[in-house]
């Protein structure tokens, strides 16, 4: 009795821990499970940092954000859900013009999209890839994923494609309703040499929430990042990556989406 006892509490304890390492993998911003994910800068001694915006673009608080990015000198990444992004060429062109660079964040910013495969991520990058290709010219070569939440063959797809998989290292939890105090507190105690922080710009489509306290906490927080002697870099400069692929690059996806847009309107 007591041998079927420790044979089924073995089973139980590898069973908790496999569970416990792909829970890791799918959601832990470090983790490299499922594949390569960069979550910080490369050189750890310098004192800088790049801010990333997610769930953008948003009619009423992009340009908010980026008046606040103009007149504080900072070159941010915008990661742009391409459901938010229809229609809203313009302010995509005006991130771009303004310095900023622009990442690919899925097309319909699905809560359990770590669940499917490959062809409908093919099909998620690709129809954002096109609006962004669209309004800038330029094809993103950065990519997080929704919630930073990760599958193996997501993360497949993405390598073909040739994404690096952006994740962070410190965010201010404003993706959910909070206060700019709160989210000035949190990066204030967390920011560190190499971070990449994460706001957001816009909202989920399937959540709810006032990114006022995003707009009031960004000047606070470029200053008191400031005062703690970091520097502000673009996302791409912090770790010596390419913002934009060639238009050719596994371009196959997006021209073909893109001929079949023209050839429905
Ligand atoms: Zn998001």
């Amino acid at each position: 009795m007591f041998t079927v006892f420790i044979i089924f509490a073995t089973i139980l304890l590898a069973f908790l821990t496999f569970c416990v390492v792909v829970l890791r993998g799918v959601s832990n911003p470090r983790s490299m499970l499922f594949g390569t994910v960069v979550h910080q800068g490369l050189d750890l001694r310098r004192r800088v940092v790049a801010l990333t915006f997610d769930d953008g673009p948003d009619d009423s608080f992009t340009p908010l954000i980026l008046d606040i990015l103009r007149r504080e000198k900072v070159s941010a990444a915008f990661f742009v859900i391409g459901s938010n992004a229809v229609d809203h060429g313009a302010l995509l062109s005006r991130i771009h013009a303004d310095g900023h660079v622009l990442g690919n964040h899925s097309f319909t910013h699905s809560h359990v999209g770590s669940l499917r495969w490959s062809r409908y991520w093919d099909q998620e990058f690709a129809r954002t890839d096109a609006l962004i290709m669209s309004a800038i010219g330029r094809r993103p070569a950065f990519f997080r994923p929704p919630m930073g939440l990760r599958n193996p063959r997501m993360m497949t797809s993405a390598r073909n494609r040739g994404y690096t998989t952006i994740t962070w290292s410190c965010r201010g939890f404003d993706g959910v309703r909070t206060t700019s105090k709160r989210i000035l507190a949190r990066l204030a105690r967390t920011t560190r040499s190499g971070s990449i922080i994460v706001l957001h710009d816009g909202t989920d489509p399937f959540g709810r929430r006032d990114p006022q306290a995003t707009i009031d906490a960004l000047p606070l927080l470029i200053a008191e990042i400031r005062a703690q002697g970091f520097e502000f870099v673009r996302l791409d400069e912090l770790i010596g990556v390419e913002p934009y692929l060639p238009a050719d690059h596994g371009g196959d996806a997006v021209s073909s989406f893109l001929g079949n847009q023209s050839e429905r309107h």
